[in-house]
Formats: C-alpha cells, sequence, structure tokens
C-alpha cells in the first residue's frame, strides 16, 4: 500500500475551505511523532495562521464524571443552533498512561458528532502532557483555520492539565457537582483561581436545593478574591447538562464575557501573553528533543548513568560533559 504523499499546501487550501476530512488528516500529522513530517507540518501551521485566531477557545475541566462529555453534547448542540462552528478537543494526561482517552467515548456526544458543524478530536494519546500540549495548541490553530468560531478544550480535573488548558483558552470553565457537607473542601485553590466561572452541573431532581446552596458557597468564596485583571468577576451558575438547563444563560455569560474583556483589550492581552508562553514552552520543548534525540547523547547518557551508579562520576561533571559533547555534534 502507497501512502499518498503530503501535500501542504493542498492541505492548507482545504482546511480553508472547512474541509474536515482534510483538518483530521493534518491534525494527524501534528499528532504523529516522526521527524520526518516535521517540515510539512510547520509548513501547515504556517498557512493556516493567518486564518486562525477568529474564536473563542473555552476550557472545561471537572472530575471524571461531573458531566463533561454530556455537557460538551448539550452546549456544542446549543451553539450549533445559533449558527456557531464547535471544535472539541482534548488534553488527558491520564491517556499517555492508560492509552484511553476522554472523547475516546462518543457515545454521550451522540448528537455532536453528527452535526456538520463540529468537530470532535480525542485526546492525542501515547505522549508526555507538555507533547500532548502543544499538539492541542497547535490543532487548535487548524480548527480556527477551518473556520470554527468556538474552540471546547475538556480536560480532566487532575494533576497539571488544567494549568495547561489554561493556558491554551481564553475562558476557562470549572464544573461541579454539589456534594455533602463543604463544598469547598477537595478544591484545589489554583484551580478556583484560574476559573471564570464555576458550573455546579447536575442541578436537577433531589440535587437543586443542595446545588443551590453549594452555589451560594461558592459565591460566597469567589468573593474573597481580590479583583482580576480582566476586570471579570468569576460568576457561579447552575446547569442539568442532561436535561439542557442553565445551557443558554452559560452560552450569554460567556458572551457577556468576550464583549467586556474585548472592550478592555484584555482578551488580546491574555492571548499575546500566551503567545509568549508557548514560545518559550516551545524553545524548551525543542531543546530538550534536540539533546535527548541524538544517537551519541543517547549512548553516552546511558554510559554516564553506569558511570554515577559505579561512583565514577558526579552529576555536574557527567552533564558537562554531555553537554561539551552536545556542543561538537
Ligand atoms: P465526564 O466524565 O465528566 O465526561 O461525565 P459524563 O458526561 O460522562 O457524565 C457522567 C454521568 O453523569 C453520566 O451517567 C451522565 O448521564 C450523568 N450526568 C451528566 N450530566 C448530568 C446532569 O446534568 N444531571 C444528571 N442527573 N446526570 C448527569
Amino acid at each position: 500500500l502507497r501512502k499518498k504523499k503530503i501535500d501542504p499546501e493542498n492541505l492548507v487550501e482545504q482546511i480553508i475551505q472547512g474541509n474536515k476530512t482534510a483538518l483530521s488528516r493534518a491534525i494527524t500529522l501534528i499528532e504523529s511523532q516522526q521527524t520526518k513530517h516535521q517540515h510539512d507540518v510547520n509548513a501547515i501551521i504556517e498557512g493556516c495562521l493567518p486564518y486562525a485566531n477568529q474564536s473563542i477557545r473555552i476550557g472545561i475541566t471537572g472530575v471524571p464524571g461531573v458531566g463533561k462529555s454530556t455537557f460538551i453534547e448539550a452546549f456544542g448542540n446549543y451553539l450549533i443552533g445559533l449558527e456557531k462552528k464547535v471544535a472539541v478537543l482534548a488534553v488527558d494526561p491520564s491517556s499517555s498512561i492508560s492509552q484511553g482517552s476522554i472523547l475516546g467515548d462518543k457515545t454521550r456526544m451522540e448528537e455532536l458528532v453528527k452535526q456538520e458543524n463540529a468537530f470532535i478530536r480525542p485526546t492525542p494519546s501515547g505522549d508526555s502532557l507538555g507533547g500532548v500540549a502543544q499538539k492541542t495548541r497547535e490543532s487548535i490553530i487548524l480548527c480556527e483555520a477551518a473556520g470554527f468560531d468556538t474552540i471546547l478544550i475538556e480536560t480532566v480535573g487532575v494533576g497539571q492539565s488544567e494549568t495547561i488548558v489554561h493556558s491554551m483558552t481564553d475562558f476557562f470553565l470549572l464544573l461541579k457537582l454539589a456534594g455533602a457537607g463543604d463544598e469547598l473542601q477537595g478544591i484545589k485553590r489554583g484551580i478556583m483561581e484560574m476559573a471564570d466561572a464555576i458550573v455546579i452541573n447536575k442541578a436537577d431532581g433531589e440535587n437543586q436545593q443542595p446545588a443551590r446552596q453549594a452555589k451560594a458557597e461558592f459565591k460566597k468564596a469567589l468573593h474573597l478574591y481580590p479583583e482580576t485583571e480582566s476586570g471579570w468577576r468569576p460568576k457561579v451558575k447552575l446547569a442539568s447538562a442532561l436535561h439542557h438547563k442553565g445551557i443558554e444563560e452559560i452560552e450569554k455569560m460567556i458572551s457577556s464575557y468576550e464583549k467586556a474583556t474585548k472592550e478592555n483589550n484584555y482578551f488580546q492581552h491574555k492571548r499575546q501573553e500566551q503567545n509568549k508562553f508557548w514560545l518559550l514552552q516551545t524553545i524548551n520543548n525543542r531543546l530538550k528533543a534536540n539533546f535527548y534525540d541524538q544517537p551519541k547523547i543517547k549512548a553516552e547518557l546511558k554510559k554516564q548513568l553506569t558511570a554515577i551508579e559505579n561512583n565514577e562520576t558526579t552529576p555536574f561533571v557527567a552533564a558537562n560533559f554531555l553537554f561539551n559533547l552536545m556542543k561538537h555534534l
């Protein structure tokens, strides 16, 4: 079987026309770790860049079971009803270990996957969080070039993934459940500070009263935080993703955030800051990869590790040795 040769220019053209197959193909290239594709990948991203940026990027996080998929299904379909084009991406740190992925199970996005104006892409698997993040960030650019004006990025509420998704989105939405007792327990302070909104999901049936109570408690807690640079006060909302309740209000809230922060220029400022952050991040990633991927370094590193085990060298001498070796490659 001969693989079709990649023609980056042609692929970019098709992406810009909104061709989802081309978009998928390009993202697959981004996700392939093969250096032989690097040149094509760069050409595609560069070709798409002038058409990117016209979107709102929304991060959605919450513990497994909180209802992220269900929410995205309801929210995504609602947005499509407003004639938006919705792309759903994911950053899932656990997938690198389990090879499973959020969004892998699309059964909760039954309607959304069928929509012409939706594009759903599971998290790239088998990679470090940093690698996944970079690929997702590049995929955002491609999705935007393909005309998707709303980018939803799902992540699970563990580890570093929330910080990473926060650093590539305009609006960060935290899904919570009303639980018994202290609502604020078990919530990482850093996450609260990142959230532009907290949505208490499953506010239906017998859960309505506890949900209202949770809302009040979160509101009170958020009020203690100093005002942010954006001038936006994080909001607390109730929703029932399953019954499509509260969805419209959440859309209105995000729209008003977009309007306000575009007026006071924070929206643009934040994206610039994020771009700077990603430039540095990319340099770091590349430097690391360039170093560790060198066959000579790989071989020497092994030897140096053994030398350390045998107390024949120190970490600093060994590192110096490897860096000097790198200089002469
Ligand atoms: P995720 O792991 O965060 O993506 O959560 P899912 O979307 O897979 O939802 C987990 C479970 O919660 C599923 O059984 C959903 O049907 C249920 N669920 C999600 N949203 C709601 C809701 O608003 N109300 C109720 N009662 N159940 C919900």
